[in-house]
């Protein structure tokens, strides 16, 4: 492989790979973003504003919630949380729902998941008007053609950007994602062919992984098991891009991919923590900016 060894603002070196330092590249995201609103709010009379939505009290979810709220203001968004208890009805959360869809000051809307049993998560997803849908299920569930005024979900749309910032090239490349779960894989492998990358997705009956892999210029790990990749799986200067959050043995976060051995090989590696999911929440706020862009111009 043919890997220009040149380090950016938010990368360094280890072994022979290049660190990604999504949490470094997310800062200056954020940085970029809160001038933008700036002059936009100049340029159109209003800031770009998101609402969330929670029902019940998942402390997860809570957590969850509260950060996309503070990320939301210190873009400089109008941001708004709206908490509806445990018993809310179905019916009532879709109302909520059409009310924001009509609300020409609300860009982006976000339906926490999960939502209590009662509710049909289906129904709340597709209720969101999908120029408002900041989480992207409206472009997956239409087969992702990234038709204009629709976001891609936000933690595969890190990955894209995560490689992109390496500077190296995605087109005509061979990328292997490992995983093809809804929220992850299968949306981000959809975002590599529209990046005209050649594709393959692998998943628990797959068979001969290591040998898939050592062909690939680019993997990106969406598995949710510690250590699936290691570095005898990996091409010499390839591309890694560990989406999985696990705990090791020790009890420390770790990635799906093995960094210690595969960092040797690799020429770009995301760590975990402190690559993809640092990430995530700064690709909501841009997937907001994108809605209040296109609803605005
Ligand atoms: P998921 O829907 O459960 O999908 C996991 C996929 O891994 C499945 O397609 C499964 O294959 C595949 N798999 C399981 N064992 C495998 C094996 N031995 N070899 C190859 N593939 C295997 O999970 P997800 O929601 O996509 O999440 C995946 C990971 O990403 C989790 O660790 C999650 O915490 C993390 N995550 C991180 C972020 C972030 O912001 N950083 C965001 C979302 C998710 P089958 O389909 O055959 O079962």
């Amino acid at each position: 492989m043919y890997f220009r060894f040149r380090v950016k603002p938010g990368m360094t070196q280890v072994n022979m790979g290049k660190v990604i330092d999504g949490k470094a590249i997310a800062a200056g995201l954020y940085e970029e973003m809160q001038r933008e609103v700036v002059e936009l709010e100049q340029k159109y009379g209003r800031r770009p504003g998101l609402t969330v939505i929670i029902v019940g009290e998942d402390p997860a979810s809570q957590v969850y919630v509260r950060n996309k709220e503070i990320a939301a203001k210190k873009v400089g968004f109008v941001s708004e949380v709206i908490r509806m208890p445990e018993q809310t009805t179905q019916e009532e959360l879709l109302k909520v729902i059409a009310r924001l869809n009509a609300d020409p000051t609300v860009d982006g809307i976000l339906v926490q998941l999960p939502v209590p049993k009662h509710i049909d998560k289906d129904a709340v997803i597709a209720a969101v008007a999908p120029e408002k849908d900041v989480d992207g299920f409206f472009g997956m569930k239409s087969g992702f053609t990234m038709k204009q005024g629709y976001v891609a979900p936000c933690t595969p749309r890190a990955c894209i950007h995560l490689i992109k910032t390496t500077g190296e090239t995605i087109e005509g490349r061979h990328a292997l994602v490992v995983g093809r779960g809804e929220l992850v894989g299968k949306p981000v492998a959809t975002l590599l062919l529209n990046e005209n990358a050649t594709v393959t997705i692998a998943h628990s009956r797959t068979r001969n992984l290591g040998e898939i892999a050592r062909t690939a210029d680019i993997i990106i790990a969406a598995v949710g098991r510690p250590h699936i990749i290691t570095g005898d799986m990996v091409k010499p200067g390839a591309i890694l891009i560990d989406v999985g959050i696990n705990r090791g043995a020790d009890g420390k976060l770790c990635g799906d991919i093995d960094f210690a051995s595969a960092s040797e090989k690799a020429g770009w590696i995301t760590p975990v923590p402190g690559g993809v999911g640092p990430m995530t929440i700064a690709m909501l706020m841009r997937n907001t900016l994108d809605c209040y862009l296109n609803r605005v111009r």
